[in-house]
């Protein structure tokens, strides 16, 4: 049988090109070596989120009398807030399969190899194989974590984000090692819970992509929880015992500190091993296969979409791109485009969210900007529902009040950044926001009180 398209992963690039391409009408075939949903639903997003809705919660019954409300003894049992996490995970993965039954993809459970001569071979797990003809093919196999140079993952002292997801038990202390987004959710997971935790970052900021105050006020949100943050600090030395972790660290901070498990959470690297058949090469930048306008590689007829074409490593991002890669090949005249704006987000407490450019960007690129700014503390939505740490920041483009960028920490901010972004695509003014008008009493308030404050007329601070 051949196929208009096979896809190869079936994480939010691959799944989502491969049902976009099956509504175009066409003949597909997803093959995916683990379980559909990709890193996603089952190693990434989802499972996480779930942790941190456990942790959340935890913390918020703990401050019960803050709301006049009465909790004594309330404990948890670690396994289980583990075990919901994955329920939720498979919940989703079947949510896939089933979409893929329903919109006609044929799906293969297997590992994918792409030949010199474009058949895809898939090699299920009892080492079986069969060869599929396609026209066209999409790689989406994404990314696996990166791991520390010398240093074995044991999935008990030395963990990274995948062993991290499945735990046993809860360690008593943590070295977070890498503080952009997965390892602060982590963090702020473990922390919740009580292990004790430090987090090593060599950069000088946590979250080293965000604005700076957004990340200063995580710092200090974290610091007063009781972790203990070490920026500008380079693991030297590492010592796996049969008790722990010993990490030697040199720069700002130099120590020997010591925990129970070492998260190695320094970032990912392109998955595609065995993903091409000896004698197939394709153009690689920084091992990230390259691209063009269309998706396509140096091989005409094999595209790419998702983490495996390199940074940003997010899912929204993955999906959108295999949907103008997938349209780009079955729609005539489809011009596909690259993602340049996108939101990028963190969903520790307080929550992180972006889009667009920094203040330190807007000044680096010498254009010509205002700031808008409110803290969350004048909301009455805020201060009612005792979420009063964070602030909404726009940079606003001058003379026209274009939005440059959104920076956003605290309660839902992970929510409130969606207006932002369609007022980017629109290409609305800061003008438009406050012309909008937003329920009272909402978050999205600050959004609008935000706009005023660029001008300097915000009613409430
Ligand atoms: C802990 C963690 C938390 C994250 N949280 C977020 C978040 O909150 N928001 C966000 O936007 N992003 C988050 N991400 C990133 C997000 O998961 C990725 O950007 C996204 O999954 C990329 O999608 P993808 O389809 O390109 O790749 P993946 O989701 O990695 O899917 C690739 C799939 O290809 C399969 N595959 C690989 N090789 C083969 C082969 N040869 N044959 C068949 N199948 C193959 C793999 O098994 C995998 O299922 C997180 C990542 C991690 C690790």
């Amino acid at each position: 049988m051949s196929y208009d398209l096979i896809v190869i992963g079936g994480g939010p690039a691959g799944y989502v090109g491969a049902i976009r391409a099956a509504q175009l009408g066409k003949r597909i075939a997803c093959v995916e070596k683990e379980r559909a949903g990709g890193t996603c639903l089952n190693w990434g997003c989802i499972p996480t989120k779930a942790l941190l809705k456990s942790a959340e919660l935890y913390q918020l019954m703990n401050h019960a009398e803050e709301y006049g409300l009465k909790a004594d003894k309330i404990t948890f049992d670690f396994e289980k807030v583990v075990q919901r996490s994955r329920g939720v995970s498979d919940k989703m993965a079947k949510g896939v399969e089933f979409l893929f039954k329903n919109k006609k993809v044929d799906y293969f459970v297997g590992s994918g190899q792409v030949g010199k001569d474009k058949k895809v071979k898939v090699t299920g797990a009892d080492g079986k194989t069969q060869v599929l003809e396609t026209k066209n093919i999409l790689i989406a196999t994404g990314c696996v974590p990166r791991q520390l140079p010398g240093l074995k993952v044991d999935g008990d002292k030395v963990v990274t984000s995948r062993e991290a997801l499945v735990l046993k038990k809860q360690p008593k202390s943590v070295i977070v090692l890498g503080a952009g987004a997965i390892g602060i959710e982590f963090a702020y997971f473990f922390n919740a819970f009580g292990s004790k935790v430090t987090v090593v970052e060599m950069l000088p900021s946590i979250l080293p992509l965000e604005d700076g105050e957004v990340s200063e006020l995580v710092a200090r949100s974290f610091t007063k929880s009781g972790m203990e943050i070490l920026t500008d600090t380079k693991v030297e030395k590492t010592e796996v015992s049969s008790t722990g972790v010993k990490v030697s660290t040199s720069g700002k901070e130099t120590k020997t500190l010591e925990a129970e498990m070492l998260l190695v959470a320094i970032g990912v690297q392109a998955n595609l091993e065995g993903v091409l058949a000896d004698g197939l090469k394709l153009d690689l930048e920084k091992g990230y296969i390259k691209t063009n306008d269309r998706y396509e590689s140096s091989v005409p007829g094999i595209f790419a979409a998702g983490d495996i074409i390199g940074p940003p490593w997010l899912a929204h991002v993955a999906s959108h791109e295999a949907i103008e890669a997938v349209e780009g090949i079955f729609v005539p005249g489809k011009k596909p485009h690259k993602v340049t704006v996108f939101p990028a987000c963190t969903y520790c407490h307080p929550q992180v969210a972006s889009i667009g450019i920094t203040e330190k960007k807007a000044q680096e690129q010498k254009l010509k900007f205002k700031v808008g700014k409110v803290p969350y503390r004048a909301s009455g939505k805020a201060v009612a529902a005792g979420e009063a740490e964070g602030f909404v920041k726009v940079i606003i483009g001058e003379p026209h009040g274009e939005i440059l960028g959104a920076h956003i920490v605290g309660s839902d901010a992970t929510e409130l950044i969606a207006e932002l972004g369609l007022a980017m695509t629109l290409e609305a003014t800061v003008d438009e926001i406050h012309a909008t008008i937003h329920a009272h009493p909402t978050l999205s308030e600050m959004v609008a009180e935000a706009a005023l404050a660029s001008h300097g007329q915000a009613i409430h601070i």
